[in-house]
């Protein structure tokens, strides 16, 4: 029996209620594949802040340092909400993103064929979506620097700085041709090198690490464009790699391809070691969602299916993600729905409920 150690920080809201769901799948998978697996619990976000007065303590983050992944639900809520408030709970995402040194944040947007009509997509447009949009986390305009305000002549100028050293790019667009090697092996990197100088160095870097993987279709799209490929041919992406800012943008645009937030995991990777495997923070990427916070009704797969991507990516389990992924599907098969993707014809099973069938399924 191997065993593994996983922060569990389930923040706000529906956090704590769907991460329950994803614990005990993962419960279940690891008790039919021989696993064993500790968690180690802690407060973060808003309940951070009212326990501790801080959405990240020191000793969070040093704990998370010691685990093999963090399993993460959401943070935030309108107790929290004020923009101009020293401490705030987002605070804890960044605060381990930084700590943790997760620099590659892996979107799949997946479209289940039951959810064809319910974007805002035609359904010829959307059916078998299947990507992966891959954003780097840590460089680029968000944290470039001088980022400053002042006055000169009476008006008010402002900079913000995009850069990025070669290796932060190189890492990532690794990262991109690793991902489409196991998948459809095509990688679309994102950029606007008819205008900007990093982009430019963007792309050189793709072009020179691009004979490592000769099995992959390297496309280069410009990010206006993209936007607009990702609404008119969305099924012929497969994993799409964008800098900070672009790959921010283009996943959220990504995302409403697929029908439901409910439905969508997320990965945030470090340094990976020989084996492919290394610490990561796994997490839906719907928040906390106050509106439907304590009714037992939120919907837990994201969740899941961010267990998922913990057990692949951080793991090494690819036999134990399938099956969950599997599960998933098999229950979605049968026609059971969460609150938020039944139709009118339709009882909608509760978080507990979804989470029980998928543990059945998973047996
Ligand atoms: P949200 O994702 O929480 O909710 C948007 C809508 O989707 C709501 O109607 C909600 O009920 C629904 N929804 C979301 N997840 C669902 C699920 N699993 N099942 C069923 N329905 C679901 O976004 P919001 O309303 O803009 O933000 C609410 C709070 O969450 C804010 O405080 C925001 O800052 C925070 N937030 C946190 C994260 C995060 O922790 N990563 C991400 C986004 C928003």
């Amino acid at each position: 029996m191997s065993n593994f150690n996983i922060a569990l920080l389930p923040g706000d809201g529906i956090g704590p209620e769907v991460v329950a769901e994803g614990v005990k799948v993962l419960d279940a998978v690891g008790a039919r594949f021989g696993h064993e697996f500790t968690y180690t619990e802690d407060t973060v976000g808003g309940a951070g802040i009212d326990a501790y007065g801080v959405a990240l303590r020191d000793e969070t983050l040093e704990m998370c340092q010691e685990q093999d992944a963090v399993f993460f639900g959401a943070v935030g809520g309108p107790k929290w909400d004020d923009p101009g408030a020293p401490v705030r709970p987002e605070q804890a995402i960044l605060g381990l993103r930084k700590g943790l040194g997760l620099f590659a944040n892996i979107r799949p947007v997946k479209m289940y064929d039951f959810l064809v009509d319910s974007t805002a997509l035609k359904p010829d447009v959307v059916r078998g979506v299947d990507m992966i949009v891959l954003r780097e986390l840590t460089g680029g305009i968000y944290f470039g620097q001088p980022q400053r305000q002042w006055e000169e002549n009476g008006e008010r100028h402002v900079v913000d700085t995009l850069a990025y050293a070669e290796h932060e790019i190189e890492r990532i667009v690794r990262v991109g041709f690793e991902l489409a090697q196991a998948r459809r092996k095509k990688l679309t990197s994102v950029d606007k090198a008819n205008v900007m100088a990093s982009s430019r160095l963007w792309r050189a870097v793709v072009l020179e690490v691009a004979p490592d993987y000769p099995d992959v279709e390297v496309e280069h799209l410009l990010v206006d464009a993209c936007t607009m490929h990702l609404i008119s041919r969305p099924g012929d992406f497969d994993v799409i790699v964008a800098e900070n800012l672009f790959g921010d943008i283009l996943s959220d645009e990504a995302s409403m391809l697929a029908g439901s937030m409910g439905m969508l995991p997320s990965a945030s990777l470090g340094a990976r070691s020989r084996d492919g495997t290394g610490l990561g923070m796994y997490e839906p990427i719907h928040g906390t969602a106050p509106d439907i916070q304590g009714q037992g009704i939120a919907n837990p797969i994201a969740q899941i299916l961010s267990g998922a991507m913990m057990l692949r990516l951080s793991l090494g389990l690819e036999a134990e993600a399938a099956a969950i992924e599997a599960a998933v599907d098999a229950v979605l098969a049968a026609g059971h729905r969460p609150a938020d993707l039944a139709g009118p014809d339709d009882r909608p099973k509760g978080t507990a409920a979804m989470g029980d069938l998928i543990v059945a399924a998973l047996a």
